[in-house]
């Protein structure tokens, strides 16, 4: 990181902290209202970009709570590595069986992490988590679930990511947006999963189904400072 992104960065994180933020929890809340008063009796379709069954679990409930036909999509070609990407996508496909049954389909594209990182992660070596790497490793994720989703005739297209704490939701939710306004039929969910004790009602259901919760984001590099950090 040369001086000018470091001076970038510092200037986004003394925003991120005092700028004005829009509360997408409520405005989740107002959409679902509206949708259900524009089209009586129709049960919305939703594909979900699901990272892990952590983050992913209290969304579920909120959606299907909320009338949404939801269908999980785990596209996730930044976890290193290959074992502990198989670990997530098993725990979140044995919960959903266990909760669901049949009820919720999930597709799983196919997995490259060296071809991801070779493509997404150029400067993540340099780049501290929650800066503009992980910026692209958001978009590019949801860039290729939204077009499936599109692709697919579903009505709304979200991800659970905008639950995570160290990941900046008004910066996923911008990334949202913005990939929303490139599609004809499919409309981004705009979502602040972890508000409205989100990260209790989580804690509660990994508690009651014994699930297993990883300690770093995904990409090698999140493994290693994670690990520098317990050392
Ligand atoms: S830390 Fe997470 S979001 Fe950032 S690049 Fe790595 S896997 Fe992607």
């Amino acid at each position: 990181m040369n001086d000018t992104e470091r001076e970038a960065y510092l200037s986004y994180l003394r925003n991120r902290r005092s700028s004005h933020k829009i509360n997408y929890y409520q405005e989740s809340l107002k959409e679902i209202a509206d949708y259900h008063r524009e089209h009586p009796g129709k049960k919305p379709s939703i594909l979900l970009h699901a990272c892990c069954i952590v983050c992913a679990c209290w969304p579920l409930e909120f959606l299907k709570e909320n009338g949404f036909d939801v269908t999980v999509i785990y596209n996730n070609s930044n976890i290193w590595p290959q074992e502990e990407y198989d670990h997530r996508r098993q725990e979140l496909q044995r919960y959903i069986k266990e909760r669901y049954q049949d009820e919720i389909p999930v597709i799983v594209p196919p997995y490259d992490y060296e071809e991801y990182a070779s493509r997404v992660l150029k400067n993540r070596g340099t780049d501290p988590e929650g800066w503009s790497s992980c910026f692209g490793c958001y978009g590019e994720r949801m860039g290729s679930a939204f077009r499936y989703a599109d692709e697919n005739g579903f009505d709304w297209f979200a991800t659970v990511m905008t639950f995570s704490r160290q990941k900046d939701s008004q910066k996923i939710n911008e990334i949202g947006l913005s990939l929303g306004r490139k599609y004809s039929h499919t409309k981004y969910f705009a979502s602040d999963f972890k508000k409205a004790d989100g990260a209790l009602k989580s804690d509660r259901i990994c508690n009651a189904y014994c699930i297993y919760r990883q300690d770093y984001c995904g990409c090698e590099y999140s493994y290693h400072e994670r690990h520098q950090q317990v050392k």
